[in-house]
């Protein structure tokens, strides 16, 4: 079944001077998959994700999440639709530095009215995947970056959405703890069957995808699927990175 699926998605921006910023984009996500979005900078990669999460609008084409356009829903059905079919994880966190690590995790779900016990239950559920069940109670600014971004990660899966939606989730991290989080994205794809969504520049965390959309210059450029090894999809999604040219 298609979880995501972008038909002929085109975004001009500006209206005296115009810039396509992408052009006749189309591609489906099936469920289960873990899908890498790799281009230069400035080749759409942020303004795709950003169409796909209502962040912003096409100026033609369609979106389509689990056969739902999410762009002919209003208001709170908007609002609900984000909040309840998506989870997003951000390069710099977004956690609220006012809140506990738990109290950031089980966000969603405080906005959505879920009764405590429940919200417990769940918070201890996700918080065993991520192994940050330690730091339930630490504030923001005791943990590591890595830990910051497993804590925003069992954010956005603590409501199961339909689609999990990722912007450069290494880019803030060292080596070490860009390894530790994407075996994380990568156990959650595969035992939880999270579908998920990856926008990276970052060839290695890129390597735990399965499958790799390259855009160029707001089109589609290539798309790889991983064989046998990470190693060995890592070397090809280099090798078509330096194909591609255009500094990542
Ligand atoms: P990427 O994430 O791949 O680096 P973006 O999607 O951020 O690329 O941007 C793609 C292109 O669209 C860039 O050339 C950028 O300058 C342009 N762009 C992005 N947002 C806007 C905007 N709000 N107005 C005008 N141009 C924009
Ligand atoms: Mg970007």
């Amino acid at each position: 079944m298609d979880i995501l699926d972008v038909k002929n998605l085109s975004k001009v921006y500006g209206n005296k001077i115009v810039f396509t910023a992408l052009d006749n984009i189309s591609f489906t996500i099936e469920e289960g998959e873990f899908v890498g979005i790799m281009g230069p900078s400035g080749s759409g990669k942020t303004t795709l994700l950003n169409m796909i999460s209502t962040v912003d609008k096409p100026t033609s084409g369609e979106i389509r999440i689990k056969d739902k356009n999410p762009l002919k829903l209003k208001g709170d059905n908007l609002a609900l639709f984000r909040r309840r079919e998506l989870g997003f994880v951000f390069q710099d966190f977004n956690l609220l530095d006012t809140l506990t690590v738990g109290e950031n995790i089980v966000l969603p779900l405080t906005l959505d009215g879920v009764p405590v016990k429940n919200q417990d239950d769940e918070l201890n559920r996700i918080s065993k995947i991520l192994g940050i069940e330690n730091l339930i109670n630490k504030r923001t600014f005791e943990i590591s970056g890595g830990e910051a971004q497993r804590t925003s990660i069992a954010r956005a899966l603590i409501h199961n959405p339909t689609l999990l939606l990722a912007d450069e989730p290494t880019g803030n991290l060292d080596s070490k703890a860009a390894m530790v989080v994407m075996e994380l994205f990568k156990k959650i794809n595969k035992d939880e069957k999270v579908t998920t969504m990856m926008v990276t520049h970052d060839a290695f965390s890129a390597s735990y995808c399965n499958r790799i959309l390259f855009i160029k210059d707001g089109t589609m450029y290539n798309e790889i699927y991983k064989g046998d090894t990470r190693q060995l999809f890592y070397q090809e999604i280099i090798d078509v990175l330096a194909l591609m040219g255009g500094g990542n």
